[in-house]
């Protein structure tokens, strides 16, 4: 994960190698020109080492978390089938222990596998944020340092406006409830609905509608949203992520991007039904209604 902090030591990082590249052209140029060929040479083979070095270790780790990513998905799919024998086993009244004991060792692989994986990935995000940097994307404005690699992910779907929808393309994603006053769907909800429900599996992948900083991952009471996120953006507006099943990808003071995965849906706190309740609104806590921000956008 990469914090504010590092991002400022990457950028000098990046920034240092920036004006050495720059000094390196102009020396070349004008090896060049005095026709010291061997210069010339030397230098392009030592700044492509280093370059295509950084680049190198980059696929190189996105390559081995890519290989096991499969190995979880595997494994996530054999926990799954000993979830089901369970479930039978405990039905039909017959011991469960063979399958809960195969639920328990899938999950700590999985554990592992994700601490693996995010710690390659860990290593992969460093490089890229030096690569962006070379990037004139790369912007400093008002005192906060914006690292944009300008790449979108084409599985995500894009406002015009920057927003990225909480759910990738291809996933139906029914209003349930709308922002407003509304009938108490169920004890302890609200009468005057702050978000946008939408009808989602629970498990369902979630992505930062914006970039910014996490405030709040995890339990809380608030609303009887159950497991919730709550992510500050870079332009002032607030997002809030509630009734998921898993909160905790990231940590209050984390950074995240936009169309980053923050959580998956659920089915906790005040809820009757599997959803993401998705309330966004602005810096003084006005509710901003998500299916204005996503028209045209919504996926039917
Ligand atoms: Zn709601």
């Amino acid at each position: 994960m990469v914090s504010s902090g590092n991002v400022q030591n990457d950028l000098s990082t990046v920034k240092s190698a920036f004006s050495k590249y720059s000094s390196i052209v102009s020396e070349l140029s004008s090896s060049w020109k005095g026709n010291s060929h061997d210069n010339f040479s030397s230098k392009a083979e030592s700044f492509n080492s280093e370059f295509s070095g950084q680049m190198e270790s980059c696929m190189t780790n996105f390559a081995a978390a890519c290989d096991l990513y499969e190995q979880y998905k595997t494994t996530k799919s054999n926990y799954n089938i000993a979830q089901q024998n369970y479930n039978a086993a405990s039905a039909a009244g017959e011991s469960t222990s063979t399958f809960s004991s195969q639920m328990s060792s899938y999950k700590s692989e999985m554990e592992s596998l994700k601490s693996q994986i995010e710690s390659l990935l860990g290593q992969v995000k460093g490089v890229q944020l030096s690569a962006t940097s070379l990037n004139p994307s790369a912007s400093s404005s008002g005192g906060n340092i914006k690292v944009s690699s300008g790449a979108q992910d084409p599985n995500l779907i894009y406002t015009d406006d920057g927003y990225v929808f909480p759910f990738a393309k291809g996933v139906s994603a029914p209003v349930t409830s709308s922002v407003g006053p509304r009938d108490q769907p169920t004890a302890g909800a609200s009468t005057n609905h702050k978000g946008t429900d939408i009808g989602v599996p629970e498990g369902t992948e979630v992505h930062s509608m914006s970039g910014g900083t996490v405030t709040n991952a995890g339990r809380g009471d608030a609303g009887g949203y159950g497991n919730w996120v709550r992510v500050q953006h870079d332009d002032g507006t607030v997002a809030i992520y509630g009734h998921l099943s898993k909160s905790d990808f990231y940590s209050p003071g984390d950074r995240v991007e936009a169309g980053d995965l923050i959580a998956l849906t659920g089915n906790e706190g005040v809820s009757t039904g599997p959803h993401l309740h998705l309330q966004v609104e602005t810096s003084d806590g006005e509710v901003l209604n998500s299916e204005n921000i996503f028209d045209g956008y919504w996926p039917s």
